[in-house]
């Protein structure tokens, strides 16, 4: 207490015990003394609240005392927060500008998916206007069919492509991040230009992939009616043509693999999908490969669950999983353990195509589904393969949304497991799993 109001507050007690003394009721006296100088504070600690809500309009309190402390103490905080709300109000205006520029659409969504806050790249690719959209729901702003099944996941780390709705040859590349107190960033990229690249890539290979087939086409028919006809063909020119041959098949091969992976590249998904059963592709592919020399004297064993179906295409499951046996064939040696499992689970279908094989080092196994990788350069050339198979795999599974791992060690083997999820099994209500062993040698 400031030594002021201790003066004051004992001379008012003091006046009124004297005057009440003088008129014979000194207790009288106090309690007049006491209320009076209790009607001044309350009197004061009023002005001062008119004085801290107003203080244009309204007087300072007695500035004697406490209260010229708590006037002087309320200035200063005043002033302390106008200076901190200026740096404040400083900093957000930076952070506007900043991202108002950004060449990134920005928009930040409450909880239910409606707009708070967005930047100009957001009107000028997305069409939503701020503050005017304020508070509309972005998938009612947006109506781009892929973006409305991309916003209710929480994959922060996954992306979606989608064309503009301004501007359909605008590609944008959507990213959805939490951002504190239930908000979203919805951050959408312009892609045009890494589309275009990748078109032109994808063109590229398939029209020299095209302008190649009909000479390859051609050297091959005169190089097998050269061999055919040994009797006119120099003996000295045998094993020429058939190096030749040989190497023209495989060129084949190669553009054959390179058309179909352009094929796959067109679309992310699998168009008209119908039930494919997998069983029967795998006994069907066995049942082929029985008939290369190659594959007779691997050991085969199949586990199959017969009424589990994927919806997809038969065309492609065939190619996959085709390309995963004649692979395990390849890199098994002669009576080499080749082990097929399809089977379903909570988490959905698998086909596990196992082999005791040359195996894959670690440092390759992130990198054997690359176009022409291959784990072991001068092995895996001379066991033949365009080293385009995995790639091809691969983009099929990604088609059917199945996804593909491989476990590996060398001198041990390989397993190749693709797994599909529940939303691509077709349910067969016919019988139970149902296994069937299949052992030849
Ligand atoms: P390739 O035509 O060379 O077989 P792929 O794309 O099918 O091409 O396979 C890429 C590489 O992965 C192969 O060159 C080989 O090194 C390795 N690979 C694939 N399957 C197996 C397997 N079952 N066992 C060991 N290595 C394999």
């Amino acid at each position: 207490m400031h030594n002021s109001d201790i003066i004051r507050a004992g001379a008012a007690i003091f006046a009124g015990l004297f005057i009440g003394w003088i008129l014979g009721d000194a207790f009288l006296g106090l309690i007049v003394a006491l209320t009076l100088y209790c009607a001044w504070l309350h009197r004061n600690l009023n002005q001062l609240l008119g004085w801290i809500r107003n203080r244009k309009e309204t007087k300072a309190p007695d500035p004697r005392g406490v209260f010229e402390d708590l006037c002087r103490e309320i200035d200063y905080l005043r002033e302390r927060h106008k200076k901190r709300k200026k740096k404040l109000g400083t900093y957000l205006k930076q952070f506007q500008q900043a991202t108002r520029a950004l060449p990134d659409s920005t928009v930040v969504l409450d909880e239910n998916g409606g707009v708070q806050w967005a930047n100009k790249a957001a009107t000028d690719m997305l069409g939503i206007r701020w503050p005017e959209d304020s508070g509309q729901r972005l998938p009612n702003l947006v109506r781009v069919p892929a973006l409305l099944e991309f916003i209710d996941q929480d994959d922060s780390s996954a992306s979606v492509d989608i064309p503009s709705p301004i501007d359909q040859t605008i590609q944008l590349n959507v990213r959805i991040t939490p951002s504190g107190n239930h908000q979203r960033l919805f951050v959408a990229r312009d892609v045009t230009q890494l589309h275009r690249a990748n078109q032109v890539r994808s063109d590229f290979v398939a029209n020299v992939s095209h302008e190649l087939r009909t000479p390859i086409t051609v050297l091959r028919g005169y190089l097998e009616n050269m061999s055919a006809q040994r009797e006119v063909c120099p003996p000295a020119w045998e094993g020429a043509i058939a190096q030749m041959s040989d190497h023209v098949n495989r060129m084949q091969a190669v553009v054959e693999d390179l058309l179909l992976l352009s094929a796959l590249e067109q679309h992310d998904r699998v168009e008209n999908p119908k039930p494919v059963p997998v069983a029967e592709l795998i006994v069907d592919i066995h049942k082929r490969s029985q008939q290369i020399a190659a594959h007779q004297d691997r050991i085969f064993m199949l586990e199959l669950e017969t009424d589990v179906s994927i919806l997809g295409s038969h065309k492609e499951l065939y190619s996959c999983i085709s390309n995963l046996i004649y692979n395990a064939v390849k890199y098994t040696e002669q009576r080499g353990i080749i082990e097929i499992r399809w089977y379903r689970d909570d988490d959905g279908a698998h086909l596990a195509i196992k082999d005791n094989g040359i195996g894959i080092g670690p440092e390759h196994i992130a990198r054997v589904t690359e176009r022409f990788y291959r784990a072991e350069h001068s092995r895996a050339r001379t066991r033949g393969g365009t080293g385009l198979g995995l790639a091809i795999v691969k983009h099929i599974l990604t088609r059917h949304d199945a996804s593909l791992h491989i476990e590996s060690e060398i001198g041990k083997g390989s397993t190749f497991r693709c797994d599909f999820p529940p939303g691509v099994l077709v349910d067969e209500e016919t019988n139970d799993a149902n296994a069937t062993i299949d052992r030849s040698a």
